[in-house]
């Protein structure tokens, strides 16, 4: 984490910055290791050369900050005012927020220096790794064994809620609203589970993600008992697609030439069309993160980022298949962290 912050000071330096606030619960946490809902950690640059952090916090978390992170400043979140001539913060901070920031600051510049900070916390740590790697091993396990009870009669909603309970149980709880998605269902990307019974041979989409140790999972597989022609073909093709991109996935490949890889196996088989999304997102503190696989994501790949390969075909009234594993890019390519396979 150390160096985490030392990577951020120094692409502050770079911009030109000599203050950087960060506001947001997760980069909080990524940038200090205090998981709280209302802090500021501010880094400010020493006349001298060197930067000094410090947290602001209130009053419900200070003694936990003195006492886990001893080496980090407790300051008075009541008594927060941005100082220095140009200060990075977070675009996406709340406008009421900004202007009250603004309007205590002493004429001070504000850069947006969101993209700094969620490309440098892109590249997770070994404890975080660690975490994320068990975080997805436990979203498999949960996946397998709540499968196996999926029933003929059951709602996608007892389906969803088998696999919560789960999660609840083995780890934190869900990293997000669990999909289930039966038959034509799976369509719909986002579907919210509902009353639609399972006859036991329709397709069943499951995108699930459990959160452990602070961190979230993501992992998304399909049943499919008895599949159309048409169903067979299109899985295969998306399988594809997805093995193609977790080759291609390695260290200086951009987010939108990952992308590519899987769009043109889809496209080649007749159905670019039919893959309305991106490819893939980070996974960490947050359920989406830097970096991205899209279109238009300039992000390049580095050893320690997590990624999503994520394609998928929508054909709508009639079937879905999207197949999601979550990778971390190595020095020379990628370890899938999904264990349970797709086929
Ligand atoms: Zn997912
Ligand atoms: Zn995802």
């Amino acid at each position: 984490m150390k160096a985490r912050l030392a990577e951020l000071e120094r692409r502050a330096e770079e911009k030109g910055l000599d203050a950087v606030i960060v506001a947001s619960p997760a980069n909080v946490k990524a940038f200090s290791g205090v998981d709280c809902d209302s802090a500021v950690l501010e880094l400010r640059e020493r006349r001298g050369g060197g930067w000094d952090a410090a947290l602001y916090t209130d009053f419900r978390y200070a003694p936990m900050v003195r006492r886990l992170f001893p080496r980090l400043e407790a300051r008075d979140i009541a008594r927060f005012r941005p100082r220095g001539k140009r200060i990075g913060y977070e675009g996406s901070v709340a406008h009421s927020r900004f202007l009250k920031w603004e309007q205590k600051s002493r004429d001070g510049e504000f850069v947006d220096f969101s993209e700094a900070i969620a490309e440098v916390r892109a590249v997770k740590t070994a404890d975080e790794i660690a975490r994320i790697r068990a975080a997805e091993r436990l979203a498999c396990e949960i996946w397998r064994d709540a499968s196996k009870r999926f029933r003929a009669g059951m709602t996608e909603r007892e389906m969803a809620r088998t696999i919560q309970r789960m999660m609840v149980e083995r780890g934190d709880g869900e990293a997000f609203e669990t999909i289930v998605c039966i038959g034509a269902n799976a369509a719909e990307c986002h579907h919210v589970p509902d009353d639609t019974v399972w006859n036991g041979r329709e397709s069943v989409l499951v995108d699930m993600g459990v959160r452990l140790g602070g961190v979230a999972s993501d992992l998304t597989r399909n049943l499919f008992p008895r599949p159309s022609r048409l169903y067979r073909q299109v899985y295969d093709l998306v399988l594809e697609a997805n093995l193609a991109a977790i080759a291609a996935a390695k260290p200086g490949i951009t987010g939108r030439e990952l992308d590519r890889v899987a769009r043109k196996v889809l496209e080649r088989g007749g159905f670019g069309q039919a893959f309305g999304h991106s490819l893939g997102h980070g996974v960490g503190y947050e359920i989406h993160e830097a970096p991205f696989a899209s279109k238009k994501s300039k992000s390049v790949l580095k050893p320690g980022m997590t990624v999503t390969i994520e394609p998928g075909v929508y054909l709508e009234g009639n079937l879905g298949v999207r197949i999601e594993d979550l990778v971390l890019i190595t020095e020379t390519g990628c370890e899938v962290l999904s264990s349970s396979a797709a086929k």
